[in-house]
């Protein structure tokens, strides 16, 4: 398969609570993977570790990306390297502008020229955020901050983008919006692993879909095949 993010065995966690105890799996280049699993599964820890954001971690394993090992690297290499990450509580800098927030986005690029031509796309593409590029990021909606964030790890031009949970708290127009924009940014040829609670909107738009259970893989496969499984639409589809 041919992969871009590849996890092998890994076991991360914060000092002695081990969050996840040995995670395999592998995200295939160009695809939508949706993270499933209920709350505490280990589903953030697993994004924040890939990221090199939590120290010392992973206790054990290998993280690789397009093969190369990345795991005990510091954040701004791993950045560096292609992978850009949208924390859950959407993190942006509030007291800054729209404007600033987005270029801090590409702080690690070099191709500074093309940088005004990423800013225009995402204008052009939210003019909700070009009619607040110099107000300041703390004054937008949830929605709009949401916006905000995915546009600002789009800055990066990420070959892959970890999403952790980009429709929490958003109302269903947004939540639509929201899908609408991970699927335009897989066609641009980025590969998004995703966590998400909206289960049946994940399976909807993923290409894969994994499932933890405390801190364990339990389930991995096709979005189609999980959408089907028995147990998965019993548990979070209430399907059954
Ligand atoms: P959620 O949807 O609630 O974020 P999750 O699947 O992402 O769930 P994690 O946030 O990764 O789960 O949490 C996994 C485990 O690690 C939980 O038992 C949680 O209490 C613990 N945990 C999370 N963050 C910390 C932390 N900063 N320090 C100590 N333990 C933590």
């Amino acid at each position: 398969m041919n992969a871009s993010l590849e996890l092998k065995d890994v076991q991360t966690g914060y000092g002695l609570i081990q969050a996840v105890r040995g995670a395999s799996f592998a995200v295939r280049r160009g695809s939508v993977t949706a993270l499933l699993g209920n709350n505490g599964a280990g589903k953030s820890t697993l994004l924040k570790t890939v990221m090199g954001l939590i120290p010392g971690q992973p206790q054990k394993g290998e993280i690789l990306l397009d093969g190369e090992r990345i795991n005990g690297m510091d954040t701004e290499s791993i950045v560096r390297l292609g992978v850009s990450y949208v924390p859950e509580n959407r993190a942006v800098f509030h007291q800054l502008s729209v404007q600033d927030n987005l270029i801090m986005g590409a702080h690690v690029r070099k191709d500074r020229r093309a940088l005004k031509t990423d800013l225009e796309r995402i204008y052009e593409f939210f003019p909700i955020l070009a009619d607040r590029v110099n107000q300041p990021a703390g004054t937008l909606s949830g929605g709009e901050q949401q916006m905000l964030a995915i546009s600002r790890a789009m800055m990066s031009r990420p070959r892959l983008l970890l999403l952790d949970e980009p429709s929490l708290g958003l109302s269903p127009f947004l939540v639509r919006k929201i899908f609408h924009i991970i699927r335009i940014i897989r066609n641009q040829g980025v590969t998004i692993l995703l966590v998400e609670q909206n289960v049946r909107k994940a399976l909807a738009i993923a290409d894969y879909a994994l499932v933890m259970e405390s801190g364990r893989l339990v389930s991995a496969g096709p979005s189609t095949d999980l959408k089907n499984d028995p147990r998965i639409k019993d548990f979070y589809l209430g399907l059954n």
